[in-house]
């Protein structure tokens, strides 16, 4: 059974929370403030933690931060509608996704289910992709679609390994320019957007309406791959 940490300070969000939570069979950890979340965190080591980022006692990006220093739990921050900036700089942070708020319990049970699952794999686990026709062994560094084999240059190869290091969820533009490009180049986004849109040239079969490597608009990247 699944241990979910719930750091929320509205209590009536908290039970809607526990209560769509634990009908799907999670057992359901509450904190109400920032303080409650680090001690519950280190005592319970939660499977996942679902994290409101307005917390009265503090910053949910200071959390993440100190939660990320010693493990790689899989966090969802929910953070409300016109927060980019806070969503951008969650996932800059570490935080693996976010749900929108007021959200909808299928898209959140949804992003926690692949969450969790995420996590199972692991975290750095390299493996083969698949989309639609399109396979892409990373391992190997080979791609085939339909037609036969597909080249991948080094650098395109680079962006869906960071991707698909992060599986389902979003990754920043600045996270992905960081991993591949490296740190000198943060702020430079057109190298990256070139890429983004050859590899959909690549591995979508109607570029334009990708169905695998999508934009989450003024966020970053979502990787989707078939399930194996
Ligand atoms: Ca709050």
């Amino acid at each position: 059974m699944h241990q979910v940490l719930v750091i929320e300070d509205e209590p009536a969000i908290r039970n809607v929370l526990k209560v769509l939570l634990e009908a799907e069979r999670y057992r359901v950890i509450e904190a109400e403030s920032a303080l409650r979340a680090e001690i519950e965190s280190r005592s319970h080591k939660p499977d996942l933690l679902l994290l409101d980022l307005g917390l009265p006692d503090g910053d949910g990006l200071a959390i993440i931060r100190r939660v990320r220093a010693w493990s790689p739990v899989p966090i969802i921050v929910l953070s409300a509608r016109a927060q980019e900036q806070q969503k951008i700089a969650a996932l800059d942070a570490g935080a693996d996704d976010y749900v929108t708020k007021p959200f909808s319990a299928p898209e959140l049970l949804a992003r926690v289910r692949a969450a969790l699952r995420r996590n199972v794999r692991g975290a750095d686990q390299r493996g083969v992709l698949t989309f639609g026709a399109v396979r892409i062994d990373l391992e190997k560094r080979a791609a085939s679609g339909a037609d036969g084999e597909i080249h991948l240059t080094p650098l395109e190869y680079r962006v869906i390994e960071s991707l698909a290091r992060h599986l389902g969820a979003i990754v920043t533009q600045q996270q992905l320019i960081r991993e591949v490009w490296g740190p000198e180049r943060l702020g430079d986004s057109r190298g990256l957007r070139v890429c983004i849109m050859n590899l959909r040239g690549k591995i979508e079969s109607d570029p334009h309406k990708p169905r695998y490597l999508l934009t989450e608009a003024g966020l970053g990247y979502r990787l989707r791959a078939e399930d194996a």
